[in-house]
């Protein structure tokens, strides 16, 4: 399942493309990004060619989340960063540019001025009743999703 034509990241965990490897296990590689973001940005990528999280077996996103917590840390003592961002792009829409399921591994700094998704004064608190619609169709959806 890792050799879809065209996709780098299928090339680079069967070693035909170079990359930082930094771990790997039967299930998944991590690597380093070509276009860090911050030293030490890491790519976490299932050894399973799918675009997205939802269209992986679950043994491989559990693989991907122990990698992730395995490596974090060792990304912080290596950089001396302070904490990380787990992140997923999902789709175009999302930002996702390789279409192989892949998690990034931030490390992040204070006052590194990269922008986080709870920027202060950007959202609004809204009451329970404003959510509850958007709540009851999700809750919808996932009981049509788990009976197909
Ligand atoms: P995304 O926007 O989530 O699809 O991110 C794709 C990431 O893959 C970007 O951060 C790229 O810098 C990174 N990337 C693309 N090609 C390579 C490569 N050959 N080796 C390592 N990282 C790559
Ligand atoms: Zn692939």
């Amino acid at each position: 399942m890792i050799g879809m034509p065209g996709c780098v990241f299928c090339r680079i965990i069967r070693g035909e493309a170079p990359a930082v490897m930094l771990y790997e296990d039967e299930l998944v590689a991590a690597f380093l990004d070509i276009a860090p973001v911050a030293p030490g940005h890491t790519l976490v990528v299932p050894k399973y060619h799918a675009e997205r999280p939802e269209e992986l077996p679950a043994e491989y996103l559990c693989a991907m989340m122990k990698a992730a917590a395995l490596l974090a840390p060792a990304i912080l003592e290596a950089t001396g960063a302070e904490g990380y961002n787990l992140l997923v792009n999902a789709g175009p829409a999302a930002g996702q540019v390789v279409m192989h399921v892949h998690m990034h591994i931030i490390p992040r700094r204070r006052g590194d001025g990269m922008r986080a998704i709870h920027v202060p004064g950007e959202r609004r608190i809204v009451s329970h009743e404003e959510l509850r619609p958007v709540g009851e169709a999700i809750r919808e959806a996932l009981t049509r999703i788990k009976g197909r």
